[in-house]
């Protein structure tokens, strides 16, 4: 075996394991009680979610929930309709922290509505403001990975896999929003882009998403195809989760 072909194997394994965490558990889970976690999974979600991903899960689903509140309105925290195609790269970052914030100082009444209904606390290290702690621990093991197999592409795939989300993030809230077609008229921007929803689990499928919130599967037709349903299937299978078939 190559180096190349461990290259690969690191990058997926870590880029697999981020949309588990943010496609299935933080949205379809979390956010949107779309899959059923049980108070186990929601507390290991709790401690090793940040961790994992860099992402607070109450921070991210509070976050997400106010977008599905004020879709491609000035109160979205995250539209190319209000920052720019490019501009959500930025903005998304900036709304995050910001909610941070909001959620802290409890001032806002609309942020302590939608976080208290999320079923987690914030982490502590979002709390005591070290939330940029996981990403400075990933880029520690991605350098001990170089050293130690004397490889610098096998420190940068394992980075890029598990860190990948800022990507994923702009493609969905930007492009998924501006560019594809719609099956929903929904009141807002949200659009089926393919592409997306092939690099993101189902995710680029966001009209799809909009019109229908709570559904796990985010396709409808052919081509459309949502990778993120069939990892909720398979955390079925093996008693992570169950799907929410109302
Ligand atoms: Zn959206
Ligand atoms: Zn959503």
């Amino acid at each position: 075996m190559n180096l190349f072909f461990y290259c690969g194997l690191i990058f997926l394994s870590g880029y697999m394991i981020n949309m588990f965490y943010i496609t299935v558990l933080y949205h379809r889970g979390l956010t949107h009680g779309a899959v059923i976690l049980s108070p186990a999974v929601l507390k290991f979600l709790e401690y090793t979610g940040i961790w994992v991903t860099g992402l607070d899960p109450k921070a991210w689903s509070t976050m997400h929930r106010l977008h599905h509140l004020h879709s491609d309105s000035k109160d979205d925290p995250h539209s190319p309709v209000h920052q720019g195609v490019f501009g959500v790269w930025v903005g998304q970052y900036k709304s995050y922290k910001n909610i941070i914030s909001r959620i802290l100082d409890k001032k806002d009444p609309e942020i302590n509505r939608v976080s208290d209904e999320i079923s987690l606390e914030l982490s502590w290290i979002s709390k005591h403001g070290f939330s940029n702690f996981p990403y400075y621990l990933h880029i520690a093991v991605g350098l001990l990975l170089a050293f130690s197999f004397g490889s610098v592409l096998l420190g940068f795939a394992y980075v890029l896999g598990l860190l990948s989300h800022p990507v994923q993030g702009w493609m969905v809230n930007s492009l998924a929003h501006r560019y594809g077609r719609r099956n929903f008229p929904t009141n807002d921007h949200s659009k089926n882009n393919l592409w997306v929803a092939y690099f993101v689990f189902g995710e680029g499928l966001q009209n799809n998403h909009h019109a229908h919130p709570g559904r796990a599967k985010f396709s409808f037709k052919f081509p459309e195809f949502d990778a993120g349903y069939w990892m909720c299937w398979l955390a079925e299978r093996v008693g992570i989760l169950k799907i929410n078939r109302f």
